[in-house]
Formats: structure tokens, sequence, C-alpha cells
């Protein structure tokens, strides 16, 4: 077996061995398992260590070459799904070059790299400053993993590799900030056959949530929108609308929303807030429930270069819709390269990550961090 057949067999085993285990949310023994196997293809390596830090039932795994507390590059990746209605999903195919199943472009296909990469660069050069974070919570927001290890635990390094963002000449240079809010509006109950004895909570609510996207509106652009195109603009969607009130006949007299804001400089998280309260006017209480600020990722100039010369195409710097776990560690000036394998149909059943692809991501990774460490 040449080299390339051989880490391309031990990509793909290590693949669908993951996406075996349905680590998501509701499953915390499944992630404990998906760390377990992890361990297991690590901890024969010579001086590394290996810690697990606990957020509120999530996990995180930290490796780090023995007495270096900030490595140079840091490896990152989570181990956590979304959650499929369908049951005994959570299983893989090959076909067309690819590998098919749920989580395998987000990301156990990337950690399967980010592992083999940690394999083969420490015993190659024990002690090489190379670090790897795993955590378990990075779909429902990343508070309790890479948050968590950046502002609680003080997790630091040189430059973080996230390979779950851009493709892999997609280089993701900016993301927009985010603002989910619960938005409540209070009325008066009546009968709903006498409507004008009450103050209807739901409606009223309703109107001012409609004020609210047709200001958005505005930045809305009149050619078709698509994604690293003409998407760079805020957007506001109502995700979910409720009321207590159960019965049909009854004018509830409370109602609130949750919507999910994106949006770009040069606003930030409280020039935003500021204005949908005002547009959302004085009776609706604006309760925020996660923000972010938008995030300029600075990627390595090296790391693009290196991606130009394997992959013998340029570099595309790309800007996202969606947020990344990079933005925890901009808040400390660690510069992140975001870009990654070609994968498609994300948090789908049918999910797929190309495995030639995944063997090219493995070589940039694998030269830039050799050229890095060596400058
Ligand atoms: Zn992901």
């Amino acid at each position: 077996m040449t080299n390339n057949e051989d880490l391309k067999s031990r990509l793909i085993a290590l693949t669908r061995d993951l996406t075996m285990i349905p680590s998501t949310e509701s499953r915390p023994q499944e992630r404990k398992r998906c760390f377990e196997l992890l361990h297991h293809h690590i901890d024969q390596l010579p001086s590394i260590q290996i810690d697990y830090y606990d957020c509120n039932e999530h996990r995180s795994m930290v490796v780090r070459p023995q007495g270096v507390e900030a490595p140079e590059i840091l490896l990152c990746g989570h181990l956590d799904v979304i959650e499929h209605s369908q049951p005994n999903c959570y299983h893989s195919k090959i076909e067309q070059g690819r590998i098919y199943g749920p989580g395998s472009g987000d990301m156990k296909g990337q950690i399967a790299i980010l592992i083999e990469l940690l394999r083969t660069l420490h015993t190659q050069q024990p002690g090489i400053s190379l670090g790897l974070a795993l955590t378990s919570d990075e779909e429902r927001g990343g508070a309790d993993g890479i948050r968590y290890l950046c502002e609680d635990v003080g997790l630091r390094c040189g430059t973080a590799i996230i390979p779950d963002g851009g493709s892999l000449n997609d280089v993701t240079t900016e993301e927009k900030g985010v603002i989910h809010v619960r938005v409540s509006h209070l009325g008066h109950e009546s009968h709903g056959a006498r409507p004008w004895l009450g103050k209807n909570a739901l409606e009223m609510l309703i109107e001012r949530l409609m004020l609210l996207k047709k200001h958005f509106y505005q930045w809305w652009p009149t050619q078709p929108v698509e994604e690293q195109i003409n998407h760079w603009f805020s957007t506001c969607c109502i995700t979910m609308c409720n009321t207590e009130n159960t019965t049909p006949n009854r004018i509830p007299d409370q109602a609130s929303a949750i919507l999910d804001i994106r949006f770009i400089p040069p606003h930030s998280v409280n020039s935003m807030l500021a204005e949908i309260t005002t547009i959302l006017g004085p009776d609706c209480i604006v309760n925020p429930l996660m923000t972010a600020e938008p995030t300029n990722l600075e990627p390595d100039p090296l790391f693009c270069e290196v991606t130009t010369n394997i992959t013998n195409q340029p570099v595309k710097l790309v800007k996202a819709s969606g947020g990344s776990d990079g933005r925890f560690f901009r808040q400390y000036g660690i510069p992140v390269n975001l870009s990654r394998p070609l994968v498609g149909n994300l948090h789908a059943i049918d999910e797929w990550i190309d495995i030639n692809s995944m063997i090219t991501y493995y070589e940039i990774c694998e030269a830039y961090i050799k050229q890095k460490l060596e400058r």
C-alpha cells in the first residue's frame, strides 16, 4: 500500500466508526463513547498530555505536548452531531468517492483528519508544538465547549485550525454577528366572541414583528440571493412564536416569539439590539438569549499560500452567513484558519464528505504545520 492509500483507508475507517455513534445532544453517553474511541487512537503518543474539561454535561478534550500550555497550532473540532428523528440512521455508506452519513461532513470526517495529523506529526516529531481541542456542544452554540475552554479554562494557542466552514479553496475571513432574542408582548384576555373587551397579545406581537421584518427587507438584494455572492446583508427570521393560551375561544393575554438575527458591520450587538428595540416599540419586552459580534477571522497568509500550492488553485477569501467556534478565539486575537474538505447536504441524513478532498485537506494542514513551526 502506498502512503496515500494507507492514509485514505485510515481516514475512511475512523470517519465511519465515528458516524456509527449517535453523539447528539440528548445522548451524553454516546458523546462520551466518541471521546473514548478517539482517546484510544492517541493515548500511546509520546510526550503528550490529554486533559478533559466538563461544563454543564458537555465534555471537551484538550491534547497538548507535555509542559506546553499554549501550543503554536491548535486543531479544533466538535464531535456532536444534530438529532435526526429517523430511527437507526446513524450509519454510513461509500458512494461516488464520498462517505455518506449523518455528521460525516460536520464534522466527523474532519475529526478523523485532525486525529491522523496529530498521530503522524507527534510520532515523527515528539513534543511538536501542536495541540488538539475537541468539544461536544458546537451545534448548540459552543458556550460549554470552545467558549468555556477559552474564557474559563484559559486555553490559548498561536493559531487555530477549524475545518468547519468554507471549502477546500474557500478560506473564511468574516462571519456575521448573531442575536437570538425573545420578544414578548402582554395584553388583556377576553372571550373570543367579544374581542372588543380584550387586547390580543398575539396579534399585537405579530404586528410589531411584521414592522421589524419590513425594516430588514430594506437590505434584501433585488437579485436572487446566492451564498458567497450577494448574501452579505443583515437578516431577521422569526423562528418560534408561542402563547400560553390553550383555549380556542380565549383571547391570549401573553405572547412571545424567538428571532434569529444575523448582522454585518458596522453594526455591533449593542447597536443592533438598540435598533430592533426601537422598531418593536415600548410595548415589546426584548430579552437577548445569545449574542455574538461580527467576526474577522484573520486567517494566516501562509495557510492560504500552502492551500494554493497544494491544490494548484487560487484561494478565495469568503464571508460566511453562519457563525463558527472561531469567534471565541478571536476575542484573544488568535488567528483562525477556517476551511475544509468538500462536503454537502449538511445536517441531512445523506450528508457527505468527499474522500479525495480529505486527503488534500490533510496535506494542506500537514504542510502548513511543518512550514509554520520551522519558521
Ligand atoms: Zn460543525
